[in-house]
């Protein structure tokens, strides 16, 4: 394998030739004298201007030195790899020179955020760590700057490795921390279900955020420390930590009350995204909720392909059919409708519903309404009709927001009354009141009915565009340009960073090119084969070595998928759930 040298010498012989020159580098691995440390070259701009080169440099084990401990299971190797990608990413900061035309000098990491998730920017690997750089490879005009590009390539990314990988230049107590985080918090979630628990918030989080747009914490000053009420505490243990106290939220159904402006939103929305762990310093570290808890929110606006929306809504005035409901234009009600047994499709066993953004005719239908609007003129049968039944029928809990109505009392398990940003248990005093408005009664309806299995037809996923076989490109984290068509991800809040939505994007076209997606599996069936192949690692998404990508759950993907609007589907014969059983339910 050719040296570094080499490199500097190629490079330098390229100095002031045109940029395409360059493009002789791609594909190639270079590497140092004692074999220890390699560049490899993997994309090669085909312009200053254009979207920068990507880069790999490895960093073999003997010298980055990592003793066991910070990576002996896959808990604490993610938390190195993700505290690594921090300092990767303050260090390409530093190494950057934006000097010469275009992108020139440019050197960064797809870096990560808050959430702590497997990441394909820093991989620690068998035999080596690996970073993967975008780098803007160096130009006067259109032409090469090489001497520049060689001291990038051949003095910067080596100081770099140096300075970023090797365990005996880095701060040994922030590593602890970050490894023992992570893992604590995994411990955590992994006890959820021997517990019967949905989520837990460890005593002392701050769940509160500085704003709709900023993931720091509130302040300290400003954030009141979470506490649960006493008869709600429950102790959980961690491998580092020892005990960790705080709210169990059982499964069931739980509403969370209060007045306005007391923090029941701030609580459900660190619920949704305690489905992934987070760094310490957060303030959300400890607080954990089951994988598989989905949020659900009112849409309107959505496409929807083939949904079978029956047990909330029928007899619709323009006779549409319910059990398998297709619109380009979704209503409020309907929308949150699909999205309920869309969740359900893909595994969902746990809903997280704010009335802040749900749909009030969905969520509750009052006595006086009832009483002037027949029961046969209303096509809607509220979600409070069958929040009892989706529990006992399908094992599928919730948690509601629900500051405005108190018709949710006498289903509820559980009533967490927020009170200046603090909960407590109202359950008895919920349900006294219920007891004594007895005369307002749930029609409750015996059965949730059962949930239809689609099966997604491939012609009508078409990454084509004009003389391309796959163009595909997400932009942001909630947009998708999948061929011509664009799939609006907005209301899909547990996508946490445009990583994620890159690798949806490369597992659509994945799913469509290994014809996973064939026209006769359930949406179902394909999220399980695309999950099994993902333990292979997210390079199983991508040709090459992407260092942009992260992990995704199977929901967000579905979610997609269903708001392609083009989606064709087949509907596949009914009755494969039964009460009460796990069967049908996908296998965990
Ligand atoms: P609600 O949904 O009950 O109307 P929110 O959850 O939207 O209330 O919270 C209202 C405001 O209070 C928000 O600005 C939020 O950041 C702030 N807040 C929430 N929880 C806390 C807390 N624990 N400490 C301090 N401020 C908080
Ligand atoms: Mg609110």
């Amino acid at each position: 394998m050719p040296t570094i040298e080499d490199l500097r010498n190629e490079l330098r012989r390229i100095d002031g030739r045109g940029y395409p020159a360059y493009k002789d580098l791609r594909g190639c691995c270079f590497r140092s004298n004692d074999a220890t440390f390699e560049v490899h070259l993997d994309h090669i701009q085909g312009d200053p201007f254009a979207a920068p080169s990507h880069v790999r440099i490895r960093l073999a084990h003997s010298v980055a030195g990592f003793p066991e401990w910070t990576h002996s299971n896959s808990s604490r190797r993610i938390g190195l790899e993700n505290h690594l990608a921090h300092i990767v990413s303050a260090a390409c900061g530093k190494f950057s020179s934006r000097a010469g035309s275009g992108k020139s000098g440019l050197l960064d990491i797809d870096a990560p955020g808050k959430e702590v998730i497997a990441r394909t920017a820093l991989l620690y690997l068998e035999d080596a760590i690996e970073v993967r750089l975008s780098l803007g490879l160096p130009a006067r005009g259109r032409r090469i700057a090489g001497r520049e590009a060689a001291q990038m390539l051949c003095d910067c990314l080596p100081q770099l490795a140096a300075d970023c990988l090797r365990f005996s230049e880095l701060d040994a107590d922030k590593i602890q921390a970050a490894v023992e985080t992570n893992e604590d918090a995994d411990a955590l979630r992994s006890q959820l279900k021997g517990n019967h628990l949905l989520a837990f918030v460890a005593n002392g989080s701050i769940l509160p955020r500085r704003s709709g747009i900023d993931q720091r914490p509130l302040g300290s000053n400003d954030a009141i420390a979470f506490q649960s009420p006493a008869d709600l505490e429950v102790t959980l243990t961690t491998p580092n930590r020892g005990a960790v106290s705080g709210l169990g939220i059982p499964v069931g159904i739980t509403l969370i009350v209060g007045g306005g402006f007391h923090g029941k939103s701030t609580l459900l929305n660190a619920i949704e995204r305690g489905i992934y762990n987070h760094r310490q310093q957060d303030g959300r570290e400890f607080l954990v909720t089951c994988p598989d808890a989905v949020k659900i929110r009112a849409e309107d606006g959505r496409s929807v392909s083939g949904v079978d929306i029956s047990p909330f809504i029928n007899n619709l005035p323009n006779q549409a059919d319910t059990t398998a409901f297709s619109t380009e234009n979704a209503s409020g009600s309907t929308s949150q409708a699909a999205n309920i047994i869309e969740a359900l499709e893909s595994g969902a066993d746990t809903l997280l519903i704010d009335e802040d953004i749900a749909a009030t005719n969905f969520m509750i239908r009052d006595q006086r309404m009832q009483e002037l609007i027949a029961a046969d003129k209303e096509p809607i049968t509220p979600f409070i009709n069958k929040v009892r039944s989706l529990y006992n029928d399908h094992r599928v809990s919730s948690i509601l927001v629900m500051g405005g109505s108190g018709d949710y009392f006498p289903v509820a398990d559980l009533v967490i009354g927020m009170d200046q940003y603090l909960p407590h248990n109202l359950t008895k005093e919920a349900k006294q009141i219920a007891a004594n408005h007895s005369s307002i009664e749930v029609n409750e309806n015996p059965a949730f009915g059962s949930i239809s299995e689609r099966s997604p037809q491939p012609a009508s996923i078409d990454p084509r565009k004009g003389r391309r076989d796959v163009s595909v490109k997400s932009r942001s984290t909630h947009h998708i340009q999948f061929g011509e068509h664009d799939i609006d991800l907005s209301a899909l809040t547990q996508i946490i960073s445009s990583s994620q939505t890159r690798a949806i994007a490369a597992a659509l076209v994945y799913a469509c090119e290994k014809n996973i997606i064939d026209g006769t599996r359930s949406i179902a069936q394909i999220l399980d084969l695309i999950e099994q192949d993902l333990n292979r690692g997210l390079d199983t998404l991508s040709h090459g070595h992407r260092g942009d990508l992260a992990i995704f759950r199977r929901h967000e993907l579905a979610a997609a998928l269903n708001r392609l609007r083009t989606l064709g589907i087949s509907n596949i014969e009914q009755g494969v759930k039964n009460k009460g059983s796990d069967e049908g339910k996908r296998k965990r």
